[in-house]
């Protein structure tokens, strides 16, 4: 920390633009620390500078590079510079062969490293003048953007005009912000907690009443954490805290059409008579079917244009032209509005909704609606913002009367979740009889009097589906890939197996939990075998023929969850020094609208292990859980 505070106080100065060198060393802090604590710190330390010294837009730039965003999330403006472009950039930067510096990548894994030490063994014979953060964001931005025939020629000069200037762990940032990975173990949660924070020290010193409590602190993350979930825009978020105060955050940031919020989320049950024990006997609540398709979030701007983001917030409205031409005809007095919905892949000559697989083959980006061929009917479930106001406090029977009220029904274009408002558990099991003959995955069992609760995984919405059934587990896991193994026999040159893992966030720790190798085609082999990051993580005990950065969800079904001598999983929980694994794992698609943060979590593996009927009867014995 002396360090990090020396070389602030040499380069950076009041009004002056905020030195890179100082966000450089912040992120190497991060990264050289392990706990989410001390890398928390770290940020809210460099974010209080940056507010002591520089503007609002320099905090939101700040915050921005701390997550290598050069904008909001769902705006999709990604950086991802191919490794021969920052090879090339590398070489020309420190007059070091290409040969060479590819070399060192294969050894260390790592080309930000590389660049580091290249860096460091050059002599220079006039010192550029210090980066300035603003100046290196303006040019990533920059590089993001080129395209063209030359774009890569153009990629390799502005990085390199910015590399020839990096001293120290700068050339290592700056690399690797062009390829997209930071690598310092800092997740979105981490910064909104440092923010909040850094907010806490900057009120305390406007007011100059009261001091740092933890109970202070408590109060502004859930502020903060809260309005990004419904607002997940930086900008706006920064701009209010500044200019209005944590204590009016909720004022002055909500659900806006235009910017896409985290969905509310449902918890799963596996047999019918939970959904008693969680709703208490006698309430009412409505069962909707649960449609297998894409989560469709629908906005309506002011403007009258419309807008469709997907689960994870990304952009989707060039996949549905179809959906978006449709649009106006559905509306019945409405200016502007967000719809909670499904994407079902729809067969209009069956008037039939098709399974989820046939969903994927449509073009996932610039679509034309001509040329599509699946067909698509979005089954709106909910109601989530109406003519400028937001509706997520409102209970789901007022959001949903809305919805009927003001959004008309066309048969295989837009209609409404078949729902049933219930509350005797004998007229769910026919309903979920029904569902399940109109090809949907089953049941979603709402409180009717309960509120939107965004990005929650609420207790509210249970999930009932058919599969599950009965069965030893009440839903798939998505889970991380962590490694691979080389395939054997009729699966040599490709990878015949892989590791697979959970992030347990209290630890900070990827967990292994299982080793696959069923369910893939050799289609799915060949696909997932293609060149992809490799990075050496440490795990303790399993060992894999490749390691993978773990960046890629898939979706696993599994016979049951048991106590593992091997796996780590959720070690601690069910077992003080065993894991959980999952056993007979079996394939069952690629999450790629979930992205690593929204895989199933160690808690939840956990939770699934526990609710298992042969360790819930066991405990009721009293006996081990
Ligand atoms: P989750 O979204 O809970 O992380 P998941 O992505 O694996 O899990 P499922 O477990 O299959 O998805 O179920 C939840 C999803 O079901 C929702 O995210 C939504 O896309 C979809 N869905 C279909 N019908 C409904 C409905 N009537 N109400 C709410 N969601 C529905």
């Amino acid at each position: 920390l002396a360090n990090y505070h020396a070389i602030n106080n040499a380069c950076w100065k009041e009004g002056k633009p905020v030195p890179y060198a100082a966000l450089c060393q912040t992120l190497k802090c991060c990264e050289e620390t392990s706990g989410r604590l001390n890398k928390t710190e770290y940020l809210a330390n460099f974010y209080r500078s940056v507010i002591a010294l520089n503007t609002a837009e320099d905090l939101l730039t700040a915050i921005h590079m701390s997550l290598n965003l050069l904008a909001a999330t769902y705006e999709g403006v990604e950086l991802g510079i191919g490794d021969m472009v920052l090879i090339k950039a590398i070489s020309q930067a420190t007059g070091r062969p290409n040969a060479k510096i590819k070399a060192d990548m294969q050894s260390m894994g790592d080309l930000g490293e590389v660049a580091e030490n290249s860096k460091g063994s050059q002599k220079l014979m006039f010192k550029p003048p210090p980066l300035k953060m603003e100046k290196v964001y303006g040019q990533l931005q920059k590089v993001a953007k080129v395209s063209g025939n030359s774009s890569q020629n153009t990629k390799v000069d502005l990085i390199k005009g910015l590399l020839v200037a990096c001293v120290g762990p700068e050339a290592r940032f700056l690399i690797r912000s062009c390829a997209g990975k930071l690598r310092i173990g800092v997740s979105e949660s981490t910064v909104l907690s440092a923010l909040a924070r850094a907010i806490v020290f900057h009120e305390l010193g406007e007011t100059k009443k009261g001091k740092f409590t933890k109970e202070r602190y408590d109060i502004v993350e859930a502020k903060v954490k809260e309005a990004y979930c419904e607002l997940p825009n930086y900008k706006i978020i920064i701009n209010a805290l500044l200019t209005h105060g944590s204590e009016n955050l909720a004022e002055h940031v909500s659900l806006q059409p235009g910017v896409p919020l985290k969905p509310m989320l449902a918890h799963p049950t596996k047999a019918i008579t939970e959904i008693l024990t969680r709703f208490g006997a006698g309430a009412e609540f409505t069962a909707e079917y649960k449609y297998d398709g894409e989560r469709a979030q629908i906005h309506l701007l002011e403007d009258g244009s419309f807008r469709v983001y997907s689960r994870n917030q990304e952009d989707n409205t060039s996949k549905y032209p179809d959906v978006m031409s449709r649009m106006p005809n559905c509306i019945n007095n409405v200016t502007s509005a967000v719809i909670d919905s499904e994407s079902v892949a729809w067969d209009p000559a069956t008037k039939q909704i098709l399974p989820f697989q046939v969903l994927t083959t449509r073009k996932r980006k610039d679509a034309v609606a001509s040329e599509i061929k699946v067909q698509v009917c979005i089954h709106a479930f909910d109601l989530l913002y109406l003519n400028g106001e937001s509706l997520v406090k409102k209970s789901l029977r007022e959001r949903r009367e809305l919805l009927h009220t003001h959004f008309k029904s066309i048969e295989g274009e837009f209609v409404f979740a078949t729902a049933r408002d219930m509350s005797e558990i004998d007229e769910l099991q026919v309903f979920l009889d029904q569902a399940v003959k109109d090809s949907t995955e089953g049941l979603m069992v709402k409180a009717l009097e309960d509120s939107y609760e965004i990005s929650k995984r609420s207790h509210s919405w249970l999930k009932l589906k058919k599969d599950y059934l009965g069965s030893g587990v009440a839903d798939s896991v998505d889970v991380l890939v962590m490694g691979a193994y080389y395939g054997k026999g009729k699966r040599s040159g490709n990878y015949g197996g892989f590791l697979l893992g959970v992030f347990d966030a209290d630890n900070e720790e990827y967990q292994t939990v299982c080793k696959l190798g069923t369910g893939l085609t050799d289609e799915n082999l060949k696909l997932f075998t293609e060149p992809r990051k490799n990075r050496t993580i440490v795990l303790e005990v399993f060992s894999a023929d490749v390691y993978f950065e773990p960046e890629m969800v898939w979706e696993i079904k599994c016979a049951d969850l048991s106590i593992s001598p091997v796996h780590t999983a959720a070690t601690g929980l069910a077992d003080p020094a065993k894991g959980i694994s999952l056993r007979f794992p079996r394939f069952i698609r690629e999450r790629d609208d979930k992205s690593p943060e929204m895989a199933t979590s160690a808690d939840q593996i956990y939770e699934m292990y526990n609710s298992q009927d042969v360790i819930q009867n066991s405990a009721a014995r009293g006996g081990p859980k």
